[in-house]
C-alpha cells in the first residue's frame, strides 16, 4: 500500500513537473549531461553604429565606404558565431567589439571628448533567457566597456558599476587600464572644440537660456549596438558609447541603463538604441518595445514604430533602436536623417544602409 503511494505521488510530481515546464514555454531540450540541444536553424543579428543628421551630401565616398567595410565586418562576425551555434550573447559582444576597436564610432576607440577633453565611456547588455544584465557608465581606462559590462553581469552580484569603482572592479577581474590617450581622435577632439565654441556664442547671446542642441553639430553620433537571436531561441542585446559630445559633470546616458539603452527578453525580443539619451531614458524606449509586445501583443513592426515615430518624436527626443524578436524579425527604426545599420538573417543575407531613403 505505502509502495502505491509512493509511486502515486511520485508520478503526480511528474505530471506536475512536465506541466509547469510546458507552462513557461520552455521548448528547448536538455541532454544528460546538462547540454542544451541545438533545435533550430532561425537565428539573425541586427545591428547600429549611431543615428543623427547623417546626410549622403556631407559624406565622402571613402568615408562611406570605410563605414560600410566597418559594419559588414562587424556583422557577419557575429553572425559567423550564431551559425556556428554560438549563444547571442557572445555574438552582440563580439560584433561590438569590432565597433568599438574602430575610430569611426562613438565607443570605445571613437569615443567622443567631454566638456574637460576627456572621454567617459557607457555601456550595458542583457541576456533575454535570464534577464540578467550588466552595465558600466563613466569608465575612463577601459578598451572594451561592453566587455566589462559582461563581466558586471556574470561575476559581480550587481547589475551597474560607474567610473572608479567600475575600474577596481575591471581590474580585479583582469583587465588592463589603458592611458586616456589612447582614446584621442583628432576628429572627435575637433568636434568638442567646435561644441565649445558654438556653446560660448550662444551663452553670449541675449538669450542666455538657449538649448544647445547636440546634435547640430557633426561627429556626435556613432554609438555601436547590436541585438541578435541565437539557434537556442535566446535572444540578447548590447550598447557601447562615449555618450555626447561637451557632456559634463559626469553625465551618463540611456546607453548604460537597462530599459532604455538595452533590454532583451525571450518572451519579446532584443533591443539596442542610439539617440539623445536624455529622451531614451525618460521614455525607457527599449523596455517599452518589449513591454508593447508583451501587453498588447503587437509585432515588433508596430512597437519601435510606435515608440520612436510617435513617443519618442512626441517628446521631442531623436534617434533610433535596432531590434529583433524571438521569431528573428527585424526592425531599424529611426526619426533621424540617417542610421548606421545593418542585419543579416539566418540565409545570410546582408542589408546594411546608412541614411534614410
Ligand atoms: N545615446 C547616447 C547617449 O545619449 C548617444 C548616441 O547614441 O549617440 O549617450
Amino acid at each position: 500500500m505505502r509502495k502505491i503511494q509512493i509511486l502515486t505521488l511520485l508520478i503526480g510530481f511528474l505530471v506536475h513537473f512536465s506541466c509547469n515546464n510546458s507552462e513557461n514555454g520552455n521548448e528547448k531540450s536538455e541532454i544528460s549531461e546538462g547540454l542544451t540541444v541545438v533545435d533550430s536553424e532561425n537565428f539573425g543579428i541586427v545591428i547600429h553604429g549611431g543615428a543623427g543628421t547623417i546626410l549622403k551630401k556631407n559624406m565622402s565616398d571613402s568615408l562611406e565606404a570605410a563605414y560600410t567595410a566597418k559594419l559588414t565586418q562587424a556583422i557577419t562576425t557575429g553572425h559567423s558565431i550564431l551559425q556556428k551555434g554560438g549563444t547571442a550573447m557572445d555574438a552582440v559582444t563580439a560584433t561590438i567589439n569590432i565597433m568599438e576597436d574602430s575610430p569611426l564610432f562613438n565607443a570605445g576607440k571613437g569615443a567622443v571628448f567631454t566638456h574637460e577633453e576627456t572621454n567617459e565611456l557607457d555601456a550595458s547588455v542583457m541576456d533575454g533567457e535570464t534577464l540578467n544584465a550588466g552595465a558600466v557608465a563613466g569608465v575612463t581606462h577601459i578598451k572594451n566597456p561592453i566587455d566589462l559590462a559582461v563581466e558586471v553581469m556574470n561575476h559581480s552580484e550587481h547589475v551597474m558599476l560607474a567610473g572608479q569603482g567600475a575600474e577596481v572592479f575591471a581590474q580585479s577581474r583582469g583587465f588592463e587600464l589603458m592611458d586616456p590617450s589612447y582614446f584621442y581622435t583628432e576628429r572627435r577632439f575637433r568636434s568638442v572644440q567646435q561644441a565649445k565654441e558654438k556653446e560660448r556664442i550662444e551663452l553670449d547671446h541675449d538669450d542666455k537660456t538657449a538649448l544647445i542642441d547636440p546634435f547640430i553639430l557633426d561627429t556626435k553620433y556613432g554609438t555601436v549596438g547590436c541585438a541578435a537571436l541565437d539557434k537556442n531561441g535566446n535572444l540578447a542585446a548590447g550598447t557601447s558609447t562615449g555618450g555626447m559630445t561637451n557632456k559634463r559633470w559626469n553625465r551618463i546616458g540611456d546607453a548604460p541603463v537597462i530599459g532604455a539603452g538595452t533590454y532583451a527578453n525571450n518572451a519579446t525580443c532584443a533591443v539596442s538604441s542610439t539617440g539623445w539619451g536624455e529622451y531614451f531614458i525618460r521614455g525607457m524606449v527599449a523596455h517599452d518595445i518589449s513591454a508593447q509586445m508583451e501587453y498588447k501583443n503587437v509585432s515588433l513592426k508596430e512597437a519601435t514604430h510606435d515608440v520612436i515615430q510617435e513617443k519618442l518624436t512626441k517628446l521631442g527626443g531623436t534617434g533610433g533602436v535596432v531590434a529583433i524578436d524571438k521569431t528573428g524579425n527585424v526592425s531599424m527604426e529611426f526619426n533621424t536623417a540617417g542610421m548606421y545599420r545593418a542585419h543579416m538573417n539566418a540565409e545570410g543575407t546582408l542589408v546594411l544602409a546608412i541614411y534614410k531613403d
